[in-house]
């Protein structure tokens, strides 16, 4: 507190213009500042300021709505309260502002503007004296005459009774109690106005009250009202010492001195500990028959209850959640396809058989509303889209969207809950999430049902197939709530990786829709038209702030990041967005000729601080290379064709096709084949079955001993992301067999021109086509014995 004696304010004081709230003398307030005028304040008078002068500022309410903010100064509230600055904190997350704990000192009113730029200077008169306020408060009234007097003994009186409701173990209860009999009387009305609670409003009318009968006059409603409505709350609520103590704590909120705590009923909704309350609630949730017998019966033993018992608690949190529950709320469809289609098409870049397939599940879904269709479930590697198509869904159908992560889980409880029998115990997702959501008719996105696992506890894949069952699911019973919910309203979609993982039975419920991973032209694409914008509106940066040209998106897609998706791409750009933003508030600019020697560096910031950085900070190579280090890939194929026995091959993983070097090497020995590397079942048979038609084969190719075998003849899976795992490595000829010539139709036109592509029939096609000239002992080629590769 801020009693301070015979303080003098300094007669020019930088101004802080402020939305947040009202300081008054007295109280700390944090303060949250974000406008170029204010941050320049902190930056150039607080941060750099060494006397104690220096921290103090003059804190003004700016009156003016937000919305209708420029650039230009508002007319300036006519006073204001001069505060110290006791911290600052700097923060460029979710974008650049500080953060200041502000106590104040003193009323002070402006007398005139000396600058507005780069923050804004005036010259004021001290309003407060403060050394008048050395009165100590028990010093009582005999000082004061008359009217001045009176108010404020009526006031002190009216504080001590407030206190007398409160209970004093509460420590900020205790700290008020203290305080009451050692500060000033003048003090009080704003002490007290800014702990209570006041709105915005009526702080901003103690504010302007200069004379102290009228801040009185002014504070003294305000405190009466809280002492009544906290009489009225004891007797509505004839609480119990526990239960007060209950509503304090809750209520404390904000740390003395600093912001209100919170000592009115209004807020709290009208349930409170109140069973009649909660029994209206009951009737009014609108639930079926015998979800309301169960929630009568629970209320019924409630009221026997004693509230110490730790039954009522558990009884009491049943009870709120039953009433929460949304039995009967849904959200309205809202579909148009047309609409859907646009949505769809400017949220999303490429996929386009996807999009088409969700819009005719939604097309269907609008001529027969009760459709109990097949649940989608997109299946692709990690950053494709999945979950984001999802909430598009969501949102053309004008339904709530909620993710329900089940990688991981394999405790059926998850899905479906735990008896109430248990301490702790909680319902499950599915409820939790109808609870967030609010409404019965979510989207439900099922994320990764290939990571489902099992164990003791049960299967949850079992307790899922219940949930999705169009049979089953309209009453869905969570061991938690042990009566039925109606989930068949739900939209559910499910997202995985790879369709080998998901429950057979599961899967049998599904429509899989495959998500391939992107081209590198298609990653160019969705990173400038989707990636890079949210990033920057993530970050709180504009477009004149920061720029990334096309060539070094290119740049991190082909060296920072190797996936089929595009979530490291989002990430790199996430940290190139944070580098620059800090950059941005440190007011200094990056550039290609931006060296480090010291002294240009404080030249800038110096010079820099006052104007804005030079707009925009375009990443160029240079750039990214200090930003996200050295590049993490390089193209490798090439260099490791050069050695003989090395074979490309291309590989399907749940996370997008791959590149894969299949190395063979010469040595003595029995002739078994070893093989090393985690392979599947399906390529250790290839293995064997090469080094078998090797051996068939041996003499035709006057073979010795074996050389690297190659891929077999079976028709092959996984197609297109093998063969953008190809083209993102920059292989240059791919051979396939024959019979997955009808996959090529699936590939990008570019994709398709940048590849050379090979369809063989037999293993002498193959090994011709990797040769340059053909392999030596085919027919075609016998005459070339010189062996190099080509690809
Ligand atoms: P998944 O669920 O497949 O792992 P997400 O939906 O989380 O992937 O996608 C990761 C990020 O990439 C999201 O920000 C998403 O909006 C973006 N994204 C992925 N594919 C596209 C696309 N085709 N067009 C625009 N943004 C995309």
């Amino acid at each position: 507190m801020t009693s301070a004696g015979g303080i003098q304010i300094p007669s020019r004081l930088p101004l802080l213009l402020t939305h947040e709230g009202v300081l008054l003398p007295g109280s700390t307030v944090r303060f949250s500042v974000d406008s170029p005028r204010n941050m320049h304040l902190v930056s150039q008078r607080l941060l750099k300021g060494t006397s104690l002068k220096s921290t103090i500022i003059g804190v003004i309410p700016n009156t003016r709505d937000p919305e209708h903010d420029t650039d230009d100064l508002p007319a300036l509230h006519k006073i204001g309260t001069a505060g110290i600055a006791v911290q600052v904190v700097g923060s460029n997350w979710p974008k650049p502002h500080y953060t200041l704990l502000i106590t104040g000192l003193c009323r002070f009113s402006v007398s005139s503007l000396l600058k507005e730029r780069p923050f804004i200077l005036a010259e004021v008169e001290q309003l407060d004296k403060l050394e008048q306020y050395t009165t100590p408060a028990t010093n009582d009234a005999s000082a004061e005459d008359g009217e001045l007097g009176e108010l404020s003994q009526k006031f002190y009186q009216a504080a001590v009774q407030l206190l007398g409701m409160l209970d004093m173990s509460v420590p900020v209860v205790a700290k008020f109690r203290r305080l009451l009999d050692s500060l000033p009387r003048e003090t009080l009305p704003d002490v007290v106005a800014s702990m209570i609670r006041t709105s915005n409003k009526e702080k901003l009318q103690v504010l302007d009250a200069v004379s102290l009968e009228e801040r009185f006059k002014k504070a003294l409603p305000m405190l009466t009202r809280q002492i009544e409505g906290l009489k009225l709350l004891q007797r509505t609520r004839k609480m119990s010492p526990d239960n007060e103590k209950r509503v304090l704590s809750v209520r404390k909120g904000g740390v003395f001195p600093g912001r209100q705590f919170n000592l009115d009923e209004e807020d709290e909704d009208d349930d409170g500990d109140d069973t009649a309350a909660l029994e209206r609630k009951v009737h009014g949730a609108n639930m079926p028959e015998a979800a309301l017998r169960v929630c009568l019966k629970e209320l019924k033993r409630l009221k026997k209850m004693p509230q110490s018992m730790p039954e009522y608690a558990l009884t009491r949190n049943y009870l709120d959640l039953m009433v929460e529950l949304p039995w009967s709320k849904s959200t309205k469809d809202c579909l148009d396809i047309r609409a859907a289609r646009t949505l769809l098409d400017n949220d999303h870049y490429a996929m386009d058989k996807l999009k088409r397939r969700v819009l005719e599940y939604l097309a269907v879904r609008q001529l027969k509303t009760s459709l109990k269709g097949p649940i989608l479930c997109f299946v692709g590697p990690p950053g494709v889209g999945k979950t984001s198509v999802g909430r598009s869904i969501a949102r053309t159908l004008g339904r709530e969207f909620h993710r329900i992560a089940l990688g991981g889980v394999c405790d059926q409880s998850d899905i479906r809950g735990h008896r109430r029998t248990y301490v702790g115990s909680m319902p499950g997702r599915i409820i939790n999430g109808l609870k967030t959501v609010g409404v019965n008719n979510p989207v439900f996105l099922l994320d990764e049902v290939d990571k489902l696992g099992k164990s003791l506890q049960g299967d949850p894949a079992a307790a899922l197939l219940e949930v999705l069952d169009p049979e089953q699911n309209h009453s869905f019973t969570d061991h938690y709530l042990n009566v039925a919910f109606d989930l068949s309203q739900v939209l559910f979609i499910a997202t995985a990786n790879t369709t080998a993982s998901i429950p057979p039975a599961l899967l049998d419920r599904m429509e899989v829709l495959q998500v391939p991973g992107y081209t590198q032209e298609e990653k160019v694409e969705i990173a400038h038209r989707h990636l890079i914008p949210n990033q920057l509106e993530q970050h709180g940066l504009t477009p004149q702030q920061l720029h990334i040209p096309q060539d070094s998106t290119q740049d991190i897609i082909s060296r920072y990041t190797r996936e089929a998706g595009v979530r490291s791409l989002e990430r790199k750009i996430g940290a190139i967005c944070r580098a620059v933003a800090v950059k941005v508030a440190e007011g200094h600019r990056l550039t290609k000729t931006e060296t480090s020697t010291e002294t240009q560096q404080q030249q800038q910031q110096m010079g820099d601080k006052a104007a804005p950085p030079e707009m925009p900070i375009v990443i160029d190579h240079i750039a990214l290379k200090d930003i996200l280090g050295p590049p993490l890939f390089e193209m490798e194929v090439s260099e490791r064709l050069t050695l003989p026995g090395v074979a490309v091959g291309l590989a399907w993983t749940p996370l997008g096709g791959e590149i894969m070097f299949v190395e063979a090497s010469r040595m003595e020995g029995e002739g078994q084949l070893t093989l090393t590397g985690q392979l599947g079942d399906v390529m250790k048979e290839s293995a064997h079955l090469a080094i078998s038609w090797l051996r068939a084969n041996a003499k035709t190719y006057q073979l010795t001993n074996t050389c690297s075998p190659a891929q077999t003849f079976l028709n092959v899976g996984g197609i297109k992301d093998k063969v953008l795992a190809a083209h993102r490595a920059g292989v240059k000829r791919v051979i396939l067999p024959k019979r997955n010539e009808k996959d090529l139709e699936e590939l990008p036109a570019n994709v398709l021109a940048d590849l050379d592509f090979v369809t063989a029939s037999n293993l002498d096609e193959v090994l011709n086509a990797s040769f340059d000239g053909g392999f030596p002992g085919t027919s075609s080629s016998r005459s070339h014995p010189q062996l190099s590769s080509k690809l």
